[in-house]
């Protein structure tokens, strides 16, 4: 008996699974430091998960509506006009799973077999499967370094075809931290415009962390509105991974086909973390000022160190909690291991050798379609970056 092709087709997640070596190497009881795993080591703050106790005590605890309480999707509409000058009724947004959820609703819902949906990468590690699931063709679309791992509207114009349903934009990234300027996206809008028919999805699920200080989209062109697919939620934000509530603003046709898929397939999320979500989003909001400062100064940190190891080309992150560091300069070198000698080839052998070397756990570039690169998530204390990064210097300095 076998698994569907389906599922046979898909990838495991590779972030997932380094995580899950690592933990495989700390519970033998090595000293691991795990920078591959992408969320915030904040708690989530106390206010929400004061709403999230009353909300048992109210006894939400029976099946809310599948597009989420009418409460939470006004606050997020409430959200949309006051943080982002943006008009969508409450009508206009569901809420799901996480903002995973949210994008695969998206994806399922839009997209025919055999339709193309650009991909700009490096890009998240999702994004291709659930393309894939919709049994659509991912059309990647390389950005290196040298354009700050940013699409052109020239490579955005050369990558659309007949066939072109969507494309998946991501700002701030996931995993090169890079963040658009409202000038390339005016940029990007213009070819956009040409071309009504393509859905934009526009994960802006590192909105609040943000080191330019002003978080834009596309979805601020009121000529893209109707191809607009916008999706965030409080797992970044308000340090709440667990809780797994996401969501998306569109056109209502688009809201009702997610509604319908997530009605036959999970209904609406869960209603405790609804109402913690609700308390996120019309609290007080200096905690995510708060994290987002600490986030800064790791990400200050983490490139002052990372420019000391050799053979890391360091850009420097506008958001998120990601580095990126180009690193094929490395690839070619050896080491010496009790097996011999070997060779680092490519991103996901220096991925290994850092975890086994260093005890340090990071992310293949590969894994994002970048693999000239690797991803090591900051999201953690100084301390343990210190040691992380010193430990990582000292193991790019064996190789030779
Ligand atoms: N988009 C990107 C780019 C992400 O990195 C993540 C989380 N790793 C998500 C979406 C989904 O987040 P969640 O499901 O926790 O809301």
């Amino acid at each position: 008996m076998e698994a569907s092709n389906r599922i046979l087709s898909l990838s495991a997640s590779p972030t997932l699974a380094m995580a899950a070596r690592a933990a495989e190497m700390k519970a033998a009881g090595i000293d691991v430091i795990s920078l591959s795993l992408g969320e915030p080591d904040f708690h989530t703050p106390e206010h929400i998960k004061q709403a999230a106790k009353q909300a048992i005590d109210d006894n939400f605890t029976f099946y809310g509506p599948v597009p989420g309480f009418p409460a939470l999707r006004k606050a997020i509409s409430g959200k949309l006009l006051k943080e982002n000058g943006l008009q969508y009724a409450p009508e206009q947004i569901i809420v799901s799973t996480g903002g995973k959820q949210a994008i695969c609703n998206a994806v399922l819902a839009v997209l025919n077999p055999g339709d193309e949906c650009i991909l700009p990468t490096p890009c998240w590690v999702s994004y291709s499967e659930m393309v894939k699931l919709a049994e659509a063709k991912p059309v990647f679309v390389p950005c290196g370094i040298d354009t700050n791992f940013n699409m052109t509207p020239a490579q955005l114009e050369s990558a659309i075809t007949p066939r072109t349903k969507a494309i998946i934009l991501c700002s701030p990234s996931n995993p090169s931290g890079s963040v658009y300027s409202r000038a390339e996206l005016e940029a990007l809008a213009e070819v956009l415009r040409q071309h009504p028919d393509i859905l934009i999805i526009s994960d802006e699920i590192y909105e609040h962390i943000n080191y330019i200080g002003e978080h834009h989209s596309l979805a601020e062109f009121p000529f893209l509105k109707k191809q607009i697919i916008l999706v965030n939620g409080v797992s970044k934000a308000y340090a709440m991974t667990g809780w797994r509530i996401g969501w998306l603003a569109a056109e209502t046709w688009v809201v009702k086909a997610c509604q319908k898929l997530q009605g036959q397939y999970t209904s609406c999320s869960c209603t405790i973390a609804m109402k913690a979500a609700e308390a996120a989003y019309t609290g007080p909001q200096q905690c995510v000022a708060d994290m987002c400062e600490a986030f800064r100064r790791r990400r200050d940190l983490v490139v002052r160190l990372a420019r000391q190891i050799p053979g890391f080309e360091v850009s420097v992150p506008d958001g998120a909690f990601y580095l990126f560091p180009k690193v094929d300069s490395l690839f070619g070198k050896h080491y010496k291991s009790e097996k011999g000698e070997q060779t680092i080839k490519d991103s996901d052998d220096l991925a290994m050798y850092f975890l086994n070397e260093a005890h340090v756990a990071a992310v293949a570039g590969s894994a994002f379609m970048s693999p000239e690169c690797i991803r090591f998530s900051y999201a953690t204390s100084d301390e343990l970056l210190t040691e992380a990064f010193t430990r990582l210097r000292r193991a790019v300095e064996k190789l030779y």
